[in-house]
C-alpha cells in the first residue's frame, strides 16, 4: 500500500506544512484519514486527485484534523463535473455520526445527504473494518481527547499505524507492535511539553515499544523544528526515520 501525507502541520500556520491529512491506497481503496485546514488545496499542489477517495476516516474532532472535511464534502457535490455519483463511506471514533448531524444543521443537509451515495459509520474502539482490496482499518483509543483514536491499516501483510493526536502511552505502543511504518505525531519539544501531544523523545520511546520497523513523524508546531528531531528520536529508537514534508510519499 501507499502512503501520502498530505498535511503535516496544524492548527498553527506555517508557509509550507497544512493541517493533517493523509492518504492509503491500496488496490482500489483511496483511503483519506484526517482532512484538516488546507488540505484540500493541498491536495491541489501535489496532483492528488481528490475525485477519486473512496473512504474517509476521522482520528478525532479537533478543526486542524476535519475542517476541510466540509470542503471536501462541497467539492465533490459542487467542485467538479459532472457532479460525483461513486459512494463514500466516512468512519470515525464514537460521535462521528453526530458531529455529520451538527454540521448539516450548520450547512445545510447535503452533508448528510450529498447526491451520492453517502455513509457514516460510528466505529467503536478496536472493531475491525474490512475494505475492499483485502485492506482493514481499525481504530484503537489514544489519550488526546476523549474520542480520539489511532489507526491501524492491514493490506496483504503490511501495516501501517498512525497515531492522530497522542500523549505517551505504552499500551497504544505494544498495540502497534510489529508494524511496518509508525506514522507519529510529533508536536512539541520538550521545553514545552504536554501530556496530550508526544514531542521528539516520546515519539522514539513509543516507536521502541512498537517496534517499529520504520518511524515517520508528522504534526510539527513551529518550535519542534528548531531542536535536533533525529538526535532526540535516537536515544530512543534505532531505526529508520522520516520526517514527513506535505506531499512525502513511500510504499509501506
Ligand atoms: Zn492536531
Ligand atoms: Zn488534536
Amino acid at each position: 500500500m501507499r502512503l501520502t501525507t498530505i498535511g503535516t502541520g496544524t492548527s498553527s500556520p506555517h508557509p509550507s506544512r497544512v493541517a493533517s491529512s493523509l492518504l492509503v491506497e491500496a488496490g482500489e481503496v483511496r483511503l483519506l484519514i484526517d482532512c484538516g485546514s488546507g488540505a484540500m488545496h493541498r491536495m491541489a499542489t501535489i496532483g492528488l486527485h481528490w475525485q477519486d477517495i473512496t473512504h474517509v476516516a476521522l482520528t478525532h474532532f479537533h478543526a486542524d484534523h476535519i475542517a476541510d472535511l466540509v470542503m471536501l464534502m462541497m467539492a465533490w457535490r459542487w467542485g467538479q463535473l459532472p457532479p460525483r455519483d461513486q459512494p463514500v463511506t466516512l468512519y470515525g471514533p464514537i460521535g462521528t455520526g453526530a458531529l455529520l448531524e451538527r454540521l448539516a444543521a450548520v450547512y445545510g443537509p447535503w452533508m448528510l445527504a450529498p447526491d451520492f451515495p453517502f455513509t457514516v459509520r460510528d466505529l467503536k474502539p478496536d472493531e475491525i473494518v474490512s475494505l475492499p482490496s483485502g485492506l482493514t482499518l481499525s481504530p484503537h483509543p489514544v489519550p488526546h481527547t476523549p474520542e480520539s483514536v489511532a489507526y491501524s491499516i492491514e493490506h496483504e501483510g503490511r501495516r501501517l499505524v498512525y497515531t492522530g493526536d497522542t500523549g505517551f502511552d505504552e499500551a497504544v505502543g505494544a498495540w502497534a507492535a510489529g508494524c511496518h511504518l509508525l506514522l507519529a505525531e510529533c508536536s512539541l519539544p520538550d521545553s514545552l511539553a504536554v501530556r496530550e501531544h508526544l514531542t521528539p523523545r516520546r515519539a522514539g520511546a513509543l516507536a521502541a515499544v512498537a517496534g517499529a520497523r520504520r518511524l515517520v513523524l508528522t504534526h510539527f508546531y513551529a518550535p519542534v523544528e528548531s531542536v535536533d528531531i533525529a538526535a532526540e528520536v535516537a536515544e530512543h529508537y534505532a531505526g529508520p526515520l522520516v520526517l514527513a514534508t506535505d506531499g512525502w510519499s513511500t510504499e509501506v
